[in-house]
């Protein structure tokens, strides 16, 4: 009498497979006739099991698994019962996070942000203030954190301080849209205070993965604050403005900051310098 029939043999085949990829190591007749439970999966007993039988050649052999089925002389007289897993409940191809080639964009670290309440300025703001531009841009603005304007826009420099970066971009042949302008924290610090440590603590990781996903050619910070955080330079801004610093594989020039300029019009001319300073790098080469 024939033991199973080729559909039968093949179908057992392609479980025993499957099973063996699961790490599965025995399988044994089942107790009961109920189908669809794991309970008949249990390990080995060989002893009880009744007289054995002939096992089929084509049972499945894998080169290079240890062997997962029980030694063919202690196999079941009957035909095993196939014991389908349950279906998974989820998508396992979908299950898995899509492996990330090479730099993360803009829209992926601002999905990662999220609703951020990573620091005490998010009670009080209204906006998260990301950035805004080309995302492949040669050159990056970074200015202190969002004023008012920016806050209620949800978009950096937008202000007084915003047309006047505007009116100096222009006067140096550069589009707003050409560039990539954001903040050191992204949320608007009470009364436009300066933003405190933690807040730039919690804030930073996120402007260097933007400047990161970006690769500018050269970085310009605007005032105190974004030179901190992104040169490590304390000193005054007025000491070390108009000079290229190395910043990982770009460069980073510091200048002051337009709402200085806006305080002082007559320090005008030295953000137009540092603006001319930019024009001729990024002709350069
Ligand atoms: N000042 C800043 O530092 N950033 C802005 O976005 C607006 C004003």
């Amino acid at each position: 009498m024939a033991f199973m029939d080729d559909g039968t043999r093949k179908e057992l085949k392609a479980w025993l497979e499957f099973y063996q990829e699961l790490g599965i190591e025995g399988f044994y007749r089942r107790k009961s006739a109920a189908v669809g439970t794991l309970e008949a999966v249990r390990p080995a007993q060989p002893a009880a099991a009744p007289a054995p039988r002939p096992v089929p050649s084509t049972l499945p052999t894998r080169a290079g698994m240890s062997p997962a089925l029980p030694k063919p002389a202690t196999l079941p007289t009957s035909p095993p019962v196939l014991i389908r897993p349950p279906a998974p409940s989820f998508n396992l191809f979908e299950a898995a996070p899509a492996p990330r080639s090479g730099p993360e964009t803009l829209e992926q670290i601002r999905q990662d942000l999220g609703d951020c309440r990573r620091c005490k300025l998010a009670p009080t703001r209204k906006t998260i203030v990301f950035g805004e531009g080309n995302p492949h841009a040669e050159l990056v603005f970074i200015g202190e954190g969002p004023g008012a304007d920016e806050d209620e826009q949800g978009l950096p420099f937008v202000g007084r301080a915003g047309k006047l970066l505007n009116r100096m971009m222009q006067t140096v042949g550069l589009k707003r849209e050409e560039v990539y302008i954001c903040n050191v924290v992204k949320c608007r610090p009470p009364e436009n205070r300066t933003p405190e440590k933690d807040e730039v603590d919690a804030c930073s990781p996120f402007l260097y993965r933007q400047i990161e996903s970006i690769k500018p050619r050269l970085v310009c910070c605007l005032g105190a604050p974004a030179v901190r955080t992104v040169l490590g330079i304390k000193e005054g801004i007025t000491k070390i403005r108009g000079q290229f610093y190395d910043f990982g594989s770009t460069k980073a020039l510091a200048t002051v900051h337009p709402a200085y300029v806006l305080r002082n019009p007559r320090e005008e001319k030295i953000l137009r310098e540092d603006f001319e300073k930019i024009r001729d790098f990024l002709k350069s080469s």
